[in-house]
């Protein structure tokens, strides 16, 4: 994949606020790597792949909702690959299908829809079975590439922002996948922060612990007051905010993501978090086709 050779985008961000604080922040840009599979989920999903290439997998399975930047990313990177691939998503088929969904077609995932009951309560066994999907000739990435290989894949993401020499790193958390590979590849002295997007997510620790394969490790700085009401939600203070950031410095974020990121970090320096002479960088995550999901004027971007 092209992440591998190229480097993203690094937005300096430059605001009266950062001035005074004398704190130096950017933004990478992980989300203008690919017009497709921006963001964070080719990191991801990058040996997940491999693996299946190497093990002569026939197909690629994975999870997600209508409007899943894994879906459409794993689509894609599986086209990209020459592997088959099939999206089991979440809920009953609508009679129109969302941006996302279309997209995945177009990349030629075939699409599986079950309801939400049995998508949390069904094996992955019987899933296939139900679906007849060969389960030992298919490769199974876990929805959001949640596992060890996620976050492995994620750790390649540091190499994106090396430069930068940042005490600060942050990023938006929805398995935390790509928090455990930030974590284990990061600086000694930088400080790691974590901003759930979901609400009371409280087993991060555990998360780590599986992701990393270890008890032992420093834990994360986590911010859990930005999910905005829960995985999603929204309001229009963080509508307001992202035509803002928009506006000031043409950064562009997502409503699920990146702008409960973003939100997070300027709340925090505003109550003096961050010590003077501070390089904060901040990972965009991608994520930008979800707010196709907005009704169209809501953001000015
Ligand atoms: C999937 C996603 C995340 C969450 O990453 P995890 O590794 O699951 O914590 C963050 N930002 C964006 C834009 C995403 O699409």
């Amino acid at each position: 994949m092209i992440f591998e050779t190229q480097r993203c985008r690094i937005d300096h961000i430059d605001s009266p606020l950062l001035k005074q604080k004398n704190i130096n922040m950017a933004v990478a840009r992980l989300d203008q790597l690919h017009p497709v599979v921006s963001g964070n989920k080719p990191f991801k999903l990058f040996h997940f792949i491999e693996k299946a290439k190497k093990e002569n997998k026939k197909r690629i399975v994975t999870f997600g909702g209508a409007y899943s930047n894994h879906l459409i990313a794993t689509a894609y990177y599986c086209k990209k690959s020459g592997l088959p691939s099939t999206g089991i998503v979440r809920g009953e088929k609508p009679e129109t299908l969302s941006h996302t969904l279309s997209q995945c077609i177009s990349y030629g995932m075939d699409l599986k829809f079950i309801s939400r009951l049995d998508y949390t309560t069904q094996e992955i066994d019987s899933i296939c079975h139900a679906f007849d999907i060969e389960r030992d000739k298919a490769m199974i990435i876990p929805e959001g590439g949640y596992h060890p290989l996620g976050a492995k894949g994620a750790e390649k993401i540091t190499n994106q922002i090396a430069d930068f020499d940042a005490t600060h790193i942050c990023t938006a958390v929805g398995t935390a996948t790509t928090l455990a590979g930030l974590l284990e590849h990061k600086n000694l002295n930088q400080t790691l922060i974590g901003i759930p997007v979901l609400k009371g997510m409280n087993d991060i620790r555990q998360r780590l612990s599986y992701l990393i394969g270890t008890e032992q490790f420093e834990m994360p700085v986590i911010w859990d007051t930005y999910h905005f009401g829960g995985y999603a939600r929204r309001d229009n203070k963080l509508i307001e905010f992202m035509n803002r950031i928009y506006d000031c410095h043409k950064i562009e974020t997502d409503f699920v993501y990146t702008a409960k990121m973003m939100f997070g970090i300027f709340d925090k320096m505003n109550q003096d978090f961050f010590p003077e002479g501070s390089k904060i960088i901040a990972i965009h995550t991608g994520g930008l086709q979800g707010n196709l999901s907005l009704p169209g004027g809501t953001l000015n971007f």
